[in-house]
């Protein structure tokens, strides 16, 4: 038994450490990433907190050749994609190429065009089906717990599911005046974008960050939250039947909205290339050499994540409102694989889904978003792998 980890990033980092504390299941971890140092970075950690040795390869996971070549020599029984939204086309390729099962954490991208949506993803099903593999899309949060939550919620609580409203609240401080939780590039390419919402069988477009909602979450109080266009709407709305409206809103402080707005203005926030002293870059991603390291939040960020759906519907004939969360604490991460809880909420469920399809309890033939498969193990395996949840019945 054999299992490849690409991507060695803070979410990367998490999930090795999660691996091999599950290394019966997994038999031989493997990290690959462009980076070898940083895998030898993450392989070092894991060794001292757990005792398990990890292999480290360097692989640049935009050539599908490379990443054959890799598979064919490791032979695992599936690739975890915790790279960039940029590289799910080709490691997805090239696990078709060697019949071997993918799972990622979040949609296809492309570099220049900051929008991302299944299409491409989906478009793999037939292939994936007539080799006899599964992927499995959005095996992170949110995409990934927040989905199986709604397919909990509809296969224990409802008859019917009439709205959704996703929240992510992140009430952590790091102590600087500007930082992203995760990927700068992806991050602020997601929150300045238009918001949508789908209501009614249609798509309500927003402007970014025009609707606001207060909201109260448990164990952290009320915070400003702010509408905006997340990938799993997109699967929802095709996989729950009977909805009528699905949101997603995420908390942001005064202080994140104006740098960001700022480096907008500015024109750091661009993705196209320009000119600069006789080079070219593009600027949102000189930003994030300027930036902190996600990874490197970890051990100063204090306070506690809330993450969940809002749901309302039907039951007997009666309507019934639920909320069901997790609450991460930033430091008990830190404590447990050098993390911080964005990192950590990703990479724990990543870890679980790959165990999932290892123990032959989650998998088929085709490409699957997460609320398509039955939620029952995965919301057993969260409870006992760090992520615990409860329901609130109004
Ligand atoms: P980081 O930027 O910290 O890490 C990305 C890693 O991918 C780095 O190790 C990087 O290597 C590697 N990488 C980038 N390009 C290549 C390439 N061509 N070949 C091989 N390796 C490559 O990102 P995060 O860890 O913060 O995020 C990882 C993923 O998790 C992203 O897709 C992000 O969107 C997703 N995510 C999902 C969430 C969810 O809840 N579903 C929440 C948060 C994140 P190098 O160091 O050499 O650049």
């Amino acid at each position: 038994m054999s299992v490849l980890q690409i991507g060695a990033g803070g979410v990367g980092g998490v999930v090795a450490h999660k691996l091999a504390m599950n290394a019966k299941t997994f038999g031989e971890i493997t990290l690959a990433s462009r980076t070898l140092s940083k895998c030898q970075e993450i392989a070092k950690s894991v060794l001292e907190k757990t005792g398990v040795q990890i292999q480290c390869k360097s692989v640049d996971a935009d050539s599908v050749d490379e990443l054959v070549a890799l598979i064919n020599e490791i032979k695992p029984k599936v690739v975890i994609n915790v790279a960039l939204p940029y590289q799910d086309l080709s490691i997805m390729e090239a696990c078709l190429r060697t019949k071997t099962h993918y799972l990622d954490t979040a949609n296809y991208e492309h570099p220049d065009t900051a929008k991302f949506e299944y299409k491409e993803q989906w478009a793999f099903d037939k292939a994936y089906k007539e080799a006899g593999i599964f992927a499995l899309l959005g095996s992170g949060f949110d995409p990934g717990v927040t989905n199986v939550f709604c397919a909990y919620a509809q296969k224990h609580y409802f008859d019917e599911i009439h709205s959704i409203d996703i929240l992510d609240c992140n009430a952590g401080d790091h102590g600087y005046p500007f930082a992203t939780n995760f990927n700068p590039e992806i991050n602020l390419r997601e929150v300045s974008s238009k918001g949508r919402y789908w209501q009614e069988g249609k798509w309500i477009e927003t402007e970014p960050m025009e609707i606001m909602q207060v909201w109260d979450y448990p164990e952290i109080g009320e915070k400003d939250s702010y509408l905006l266009y997340h990938e799993e709407l997109e699967s929802l709305v095709k996989n729950i039947k009977g909805l009528k409206r699905i949101r997603f809103f995420m908390t942001f402080s005064q202080n994140y909205l104006n740098h960001m707005r700022c480096l907008e203005n500015v024109g750091m926030l661009r993705i196209d290339e320009v000119e600069h002293n006789g080079s070219k870059i593009i600027p949102i991603q000189f930003l994030k050499t300027l930036l902190p390291d996600p990874a490197s939040l970890a051990g100063r960020t204090i306070g506690k994540t809330n993450i969940g759906c809002y749901i309302t519907g039907l039951k007997d004939g009666k309507e019934k409102t639920i909320y069901i969360y997790n609450v991460c604490d930033h430091q008990e991460c830190y404590k447990e694989v050098n993390s911080q809880a964005i990192s950590y909420t990703t990479g724990v469920p990543a870890m679980i889904g790959a165990k999932l399809i290892v123990e032959g309890k989650w998998g088929g033939e085709g490409v699957f978003n997460m609320e398509e498969l039955d939620p029952d193990p995965f919301m057993e395996e969260l409870n006992t792998q760090g992520l615990p949840w409860k329901v609130l019945e109004f």
